[in-house]
C-alpha cells in the first residue's frame, strides 16, 4: 500500500503505520525519526535541524525534501509505504506530487486521523518512547505501561519521554500543525484522496484503511 498518514502529533500515526506494515512488508517513512537519528548521531542534518525539533517547529521544506527525495527512492519502497508525518506543509504537499509522478508513483489514499485535543494532550505527556534507535517502541504509562516501569518490553532498554514531549513543545507543536499541516486536509480533499477517520483505537483506524483498500 502507499498512504500518506496525516494527523496532530499524538493522533496514533506511528502507531498506525507500524500495525500497516505488518499487513503487507509496506515500510514505515517517520521524517521525525529519520531526524531523531540524525540529532543522535550529530550530523550535519541533526545540527540543522536539532534547534527548530527542540522548540516544536518544523524543520525547513528544503531540509525535508532533500532527505524525502533520496527515500523514496530505496529499494525497500517499491513494496509500499507509509509516510508518517510527512508532508506537513502545503510546499511540502505540492513537491511530493511533483516527486511521485516522476517516479511514477501513484498514492492509494491519503487518511486524516482526527482525535479530539484533550485526548491528545493526554496522549502526549504520557507517551514513553524506547531510547533504543533500533526498537523505538512505544508506550504510554497510562493505557500501554511496559511491563517492568521504565524498560522496554521489547529489548530492554530504558523507555524515556522525547525533550519535545514537556508541556511548552507540545502547546508548541499542536499550534504549529493547526497553522501549517491542518490546511493538508483541503489540499488532499481537493485531489479526491482524502479518507477521515475519527477513531481513537489504533485497531478500529486500521479496520478502516484496510477496508477502503478492499483487503
Ligand atoms: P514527529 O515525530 O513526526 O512529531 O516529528 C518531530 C519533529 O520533527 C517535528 O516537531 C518537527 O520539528 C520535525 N519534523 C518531522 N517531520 C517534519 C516535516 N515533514 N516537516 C518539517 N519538520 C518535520
Amino acid at each position: 500500500m502507499r498512504l500518506i498518514l496525516l494527523g496532530a502529533p499524538g493522533a496514533g500515526k506511528g502507531t498506525v503505520a507500524k500495525l500497516l506494515t505488518q499487513l503487507d512488508g509496506s515500510v514505515q517513512i517517520s521524517t521525525g525519526d529519520i531526524l531523531r537519528s540524525a540529532v543522535r548521531e550529530g550530523s550535519d542534518l541533526g545540527k540543522k535541524a536539532q534547534g527548530y525539533m527542540t522548540r516544536g517547529e518544523l524543520v525547513p521544506d528544503a531540509l525535508i525534501m532533500g532527505i524525502m527525495g533520496e527515500r523514496l527512492m530505496e529499494n525497500d519502497c517499491k513494496s509500499g509505504f507509509l509516510l508518517d508525518g510527512f508532508p506537513r506543509t502545503i510546499p511540502q504537499a505540492e513537491e511530493l506530487k511533483i516527486l511521485l509522478e516522476k517516479l511514477h508513483i501513484t498514492l492509494d489514499f491519503v487518511v486524516n486521523l482526527n482525535v479530539p485535543k484533550n485526548i491528545i494532550l493526554d496522549r502526549l505527556t504520557t507517551r514513553r518512547t524506547c531510547s533504543n534507535p533500533e526498537c523505538q517502541a512505544i508506550y504510554n504509562i497510562k493505557s500501554m505501561p511496559s511491563k517492568v516501569e521504565g524498560i522496554c518490553d521489547k529489548c530492554g532498554s530504558p523507555t524515556i519521554q522525547r525533550d519535545d514531549e514537556t508541556e511548552e513543545a507540545i502547546t508548541k507543536r499542536l499550534d504549529t500543525f493547526n497553522e501549517q499541516t491542518a490546511p493538508l486536509v483541503d489540499f488532499y480533499n481537493n485531489e479526491g484522496l482524502l479518507l477521515d477517520i475519527n477513531a481513537t483505537s489504533s485497531d478500529a483506524v486500521v479496520s478502516a484503511i484496510r477496508e477502503r483498500l478492499g483487503s
